[in-house]
């Protein structure tokens, strides 16, 4: 040891003293660098990408959607066929930053409207890197013999398949005994070999983070798409027409079937007061649904208004002064160009 100490004072005797002491010491530090090198590598891999979360209705797609971002992003209704538009929510995290499109459920659908939509469906499986199916667990556990004509139309498309897919059984919340599950994971696993399956509860979050670590994995590397406090690619006077749509929605349960849409007609920010002003118009198809939107004195429609403000006011973080008007436009559901102005993207 002295020997080396003395040698490290003189530079020049170091190899004469200990021969192939020097190149066992480059050795050694080369390795460091290699090893320091890889793990600089995989601490700065960043995965970023697309999941397209589909399914039939009433699945659970905006729930798991709003769960996975934290924050309500898209409206959750009791009743199918809420969503109508691609909705967006973003996952920021240190590692990966996921992009979620929520769309409508892809089942059988008939006329312009719903033609409309089952089109931003395949549109967004289209530009997702990873592919995310959403089942009521609990329905097929109990009725196996649906599952085959609900998920007729996404069988043999997801089955040829080369991107990740992740089959989520939701709604385990309700199932008491878990065994009942089997038989339906046997059977979507007879349907999609290569899919992942995750039994989850979107509502009470259960299995949620081991399926958000999954589908983070499975994205492509590459640098974040979108602001780390952004949550979603929505523009808010879109997410405030939805709240509106969808306390509507809650307010006249069996009444109104699909046929009100809400338009943001203007929307007047007053930046020194730090208040906005939303004039949301509601469609309706028939003047005999009129007055179900407004109600016995207005009693409707100013709950509907009180519920949406309330939580616009959450979303925007600022006074909010909302009016609502309701309009009748008959058969706008069947008019490309008007569904083509509330984005919702008829062709
Ligand atoms: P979507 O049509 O697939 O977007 O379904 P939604 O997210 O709108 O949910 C449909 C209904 O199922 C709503 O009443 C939700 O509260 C309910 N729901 C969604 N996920 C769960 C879950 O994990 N457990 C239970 N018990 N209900 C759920
Ligand atoms: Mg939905």
């Amino acid at each position: 040891m002295n020997r080396i100490l003395q040698a490290l004072k003189n530079k020049d005797s170091l190899s004469a003293c200990c021969p192939g002491l020097l190149e066992s010491v480059n050795i050694h530090l080369q390795s460091r660098v290699l090893q320091l090198q890889r793990e600089n590598m995989s601490e700065s891999v960043f995965k970023c990408g697309w999941v397209a979360l589909m399914g039939p209705p009433n699945a659970g797609k905006s729930t798991l959607l709003n769960t996975s971002v934290g924050q309500k992003v898209a409206i959750v209704s009791p009743r199918p066929q809420t969503t109508r538009n691609r909705i967006t929510g973003i996952l920021s995290g240190k590692d990966a930053q996921v992009i979620f499109m929520d769309t409508p459920g892809i089942h059988q659908l008939r006329g312009k409207m719903n033609r409309a939509m089952l089109h931003s469906a395949w549109q967004a499986m289209e530009g997702a890197d990873v592919l995310g199916i959403i089942l009521d667990a609990d329905l097929y556990a109990r009725r196996l013999e649906f599952l085959d004509k609900d998920l007729a139309p996404l069988k043999e498309p997801i089955a040829a398949e080369n991107r990740p897919v992740f089959v989520v059984a939701n709604k385990v919340d309700l199932l008491g005994d878990k065994s009942k599950l089997l038989p339906l994971l046997e059977t979507l696993h007879g349907f999609w070999p290569k899919a992942e399956i995750f039994p989850v509860s979107a509502l009470s979050g259960e299995g949620v983070p081991r399926l958000l670590e999954a589908m983070k994995k499975a994205l492509p590397e590459g640098e974040p798409q979108f602001p780390e406090d952004m949550l979603s690619t929505l523009p808010m006077r879109f997410m405030a027409a939805e709240i509106v749509r969808e306390k509507l929605f809650l307010s006249l349960r069996q009444e109104l079937p699909y046929s009100t849409a809400v338009d943001i007609e203007a929307w007047d920010e007053d930046f020194e007061r730090g208040h906005v002003t939303i004039h949301a118009v509601i469609y309706v198809g028939r003047s005999s649904h009129k007055p179900m939107v407004i109600g016995h004195a207005g009693k409707n429609i100013k709950q509907v208004g009180q519920a949406a403000r309330k939580e616009i006011i959450e979303l925007l973080d600022r006074k909010v002064h909302l009016e609502l008007w309701v309009k009748v436009r008959e058969n706008w559901n069947e008019d490309a160009s008007f569904l083509h102005a509330l984005g919702l993207g008829a062709q």
